[in-house]
């Protein structure tokens, strides 16, 4: 089979089996996944994960140890990073400062021989898309940083690059900054249609711009999917505690005539015999259940059974818009409450007993 035939026309770029080992340091391990067309994807992971490492082998400045990459269908194996139809925004891919904004931008276009007039000509449309064609005669020094950053932006854009990469773009902009342009930079990516992997640590930058979110891991693909994939179905503690808050209770698996129960010190969760959950799980299996603060209801001690738990409040603390609760669990082990319900919580103490419930659609079980 040929290898253009390989991907469905929707792709835009397929890593298979990319693994890159530096000495005996595995940067990436195995990693396979496909980039939709007009995708915005989102590499998340901490530091030392293999976020850059990705995207300094789709650029082409690295070759993979093993495995390969294909745009738009083609082998990019061998393909130096001048002949691959890529933009880059790096948080270190500095403007150059002797040009103005307008030559800034024209750049990518001169070195693709496009003659002056016709690279001019969509420089300044592209200066127009983000807002910036009244500073076109403008240096980058007379520019705020994030100006600059829409120029850069700018830049990679103007060719119409089969991908846009970004690492860490936001890095080096201030909080308030960094989240208007995560979503000035979506819209426009949006608007002229890029397909875009951006590389962050911050979660909540990963969650406001992204289509799917890839979570690395020492150097693996630990899960990808949707910003509401990954918060509704973790597939591990790793996934669970970085995308959002999460509560993970440890428990043991008891069967029943009905389906199994999965329970700790203090509390259990019911889940009937046809839910797949349940059928994934085995008697006296060790497992872990992730519950999300804002789905546990603060009830009265006792008062409820089944999906439900007890303990201890620790700390109870008003947020205006809701009560957060620190509860203590017979193990010792606490869990995070947050609830809007303001009058049922506003007579419960640090020291109460406290009774918690969920729905079983809100229980997700991943391995010990
Ligand atoms: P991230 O961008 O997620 O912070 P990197 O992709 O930069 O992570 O690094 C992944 C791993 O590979 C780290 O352990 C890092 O130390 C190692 N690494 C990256 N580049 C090199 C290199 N040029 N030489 C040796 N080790 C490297
Ligand atoms: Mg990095």
């Amino acid at each position: 089979m040929n290898a253009s035939l390989q991907t469905t026309a929707g792709t835009a770029m397929k890593l298979e089996g990319v693994s890159k080992l530096y000495g005996p340091v595995k940067a990436l391990d195995n990693i396979s996944f496909e980039l939709r067309k007009g995708e915005f994807l989102t590499m998340l992971g901490p530091s030392g994960s293999g976020k850059t490492t990705s995207l300094r082998a789709i650029a082409g400045f690295i070759q993979p140890t093993a495995g390969r990459l294909l745009i738009d269908g083609r082998d990019m194996t061998g393909v130096p990073p001048q002949k691959r139809n890529i933009g880059m925004m790096f948080q270190d891919y500095a403007l150059f400062p002797h040009m103005t904004v307008l030559e800034n931008v024209a750049y990518p276009l001169e070195t693709r021989g496009i003659r002056r007039a016709e690279r001019e000509k969509r420089s300044m449309e592209m200066l127009e898309i983000v807002g910036l064609a009244h500073c076109a005669k403008r240096y980058p020094k007379e520019m705020s940083g994030g100006q600059q950053q829409r120029v850069a932006l700018a830049r990679a854009l103007v060719f119409k690059p089969d991908i846009v990469l970004l690492d860490e773009p936001m890095a080096a902009l201030d909080k308030k900054l960094r989240g208007q342009m995560q979503i000035e930079i979506m819209h426009i990516t949006r608007q002229v249609g890029a397909t875009v992997v951006s590389v962050t640590h911050d979660q909540e930058e990963a969650l406001v711009m992204s289509d799917r979110i890839a979570i690395f891991k020492d150097g693996c693909l630990e899960q990808i999917g949707s910003p509401n994939e990954l918060y509704q179905q973790p597939c591990s503690e790793f996934v669970a505690d970085f995308i959002g808050e999460a509560n993970l209770l440890r428990g043991k698996v008891r069967a029943m005539p009905d389906g199994v129960v999965v329970e700790g010190n203090g509390w259990g969760a019911r889940l009937p015999a046809g839910d797949p959950r349940a059928q994934a799980v085995a008697a006296a299996q060790n497992v872990c259940v992730v519950l999300r603060p804002e789905r546990i209801r603060a009830v009265e001690a006792g008062s409820e059974s089944g999906n439900a738990g007890e303990g201890m409040i620790e700390d109870k603390i008003y947020l205006g818009v809701e009560y957060r609760l620190v509860v203590r669990m017979n193990d010792g082990s606490k869990i995070n409450i947050r609830s809007r319900d303001i009058a049922g919580i506003a007579g419960m103490k640090a020291g109460d007993r406290i009774g918690m419930a969920w729905s079983p659609d809100d229980i997700v079980i991943i391995g010990a």
